[in-house]
């Protein structure tokens, strides 16, 4: 398999810059996902990556074979650029039966009558569709389109997929169950993969790079892992890790912990060497590491606040809690007991549970 390289990447629709100076690649057999709300110029990498979207500027290589540049005048149409597709509408053709839609792409490359019945029975057993063979797309479960979707773009082994929100028509059982599947299938095809989301939760299950988008830029990139410990912004911050931010400024920064002045007093957090004295920070606090008091404590890191909202977010109550102007987002177990919205309690913030970056 190859790398997918997208360097400077410009595409501007009008006024506005729907993608600008994005660089980054996609290792081989890897699984990148680009995360980001909605009209952060996400699908428009992506389009420009699959040949349907002609960017204003930069370079776009897969393995060796330069697809697109603007400097030289490369532009290769989509057929010839080796890639799978998928759309978050599957575009299935609704007349065709789920044999018929996953032959399509091999009929087009015109190969033997034996090869593509083969390969699609390969395929189809892959994405666990056989005895299905025969049915017409619109009378397949959600769940069993999105398959179809799926096999059509990996039956030509292609050397890169692309996937635009492909599960975000399903409902959440079953969008649970195809992430897992997804990711076992991308495994065993070794097939190098980017994918587009807003959502963190896929973004975190799936990638093995997530390069978080914002504006038409990249704001962060990096292991899942590394993004959620360690995120460098509070853009990045808030969107993976669903972090609250506070503003601050540093008090003493040492080897082993660091003190900083915030709403509400002083907070002692995790050693930082990159921060200087006097220096205005963000804090991202973690949520679920906060600790809650319902009576009145003092000593260190505790903070008084006031509860401002109230969710049921399924398994979790999730609480706004407001600390001067700030709001800081926790979840808790109902079996812990419910907060009123108005009451005053006091927050633990466990040295652990908090990051300070730059902005
Ligand atoms: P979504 O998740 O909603 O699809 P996105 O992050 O994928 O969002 P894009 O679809 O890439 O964002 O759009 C980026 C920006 O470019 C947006 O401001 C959008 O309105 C604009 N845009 C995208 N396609 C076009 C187009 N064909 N014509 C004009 N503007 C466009």
């Amino acid at each position: 398999m190859v790398a997918v390289t997208v360097e400077a990447l410009v595409k501007r629709f009008g006024e506005t810059i729907a993608v600008n100076n994005v660089t980054f690649t996609a290792e081989s057999e890897k699984f990148v996902t680009l995360l980001g709300p909605s009209g952060c110029g996400k699908t428009t990498v992506l389009r420009s990556i699959a040949g349907v979207e002609e960017p204003d500027g930069g370079t776009i290589s897969v393995g060796k074979t330069v697809v697109f540049s603007k400097s030289a005048g490369i532009m290769l149409p989509p057929e010839k650029r080796g890639m799978g597709m998928v759309y978050q509408s599957y575009a299935l053709w609704p007349h065709l039966s789920v044999f018929e839609n996953i032959a399509y792409p091999l009929k087009v490359r015109k190969l033997s009558k034996q090869e593509v019945k083969r390969r699609v029975l390969d395929v189809v057993e892959l994405v666990r569709l056989s005895g299905l063979e025969t049915r017409l797309v619109p009378n397949l479960s959600g769940g069993q389109q999105q398959r179809v979707a799926l096999a059509r773009a990996i039956v030509y082994n292609p050397a890169v997929l692309l996937l635009d929100e492909p599960l975000s028509n399903l409902d959440a059982p079953l969008r649970e169950e195809m992430r897992a599947e997804l990711k076992s299938l991308q495994r065993k095809i070794k097939v190098t993969s980017i994918y587009v989301t807003h959502d963190r939760t896929e973004a975190l299950s799936m990638s093995d790079r997530i390069i978080v988008m914002g504006n038409g830029e990249i704001q962060a990139m990096g292991t899942p892992q590394r993004l959620l410990e360690d995120p460098p912004n509070s853009y990045a911050g808030m969107l993976l890790g669903g972090m609250s931010v506070v503003d601050g400024k540093i008090i003493h920064a040492r080897e082993t912990s660091t003190e900083v002045e915030m709403a509400g007093g002083r907070l002692l957090c995790k050693g930082n060497s990159d921060l200087k004295e006097g220096q205005p920070v963000k804090v991202l606090i973690r949520g679920p590491r906060v600790r809650v008091h319902e009576t009145a404590r003092t000593g260190s890191n505790i903070f008084p606040v006031l509860v401002d909202s109230v969710t049921n977010a399924g398994l979790f109550i999730e609480y706004k809690l407001k600390l001067d102007n700030h709001l800081i987002k926790i979840l808790r177990d109902p079996l812990e007991g419910t907060l009123s919205e108005g009451k005053e309690v006091f927050i633990e913030i466990p040295s652990d549970a908090c990051v300070l970056v730059r902005e």
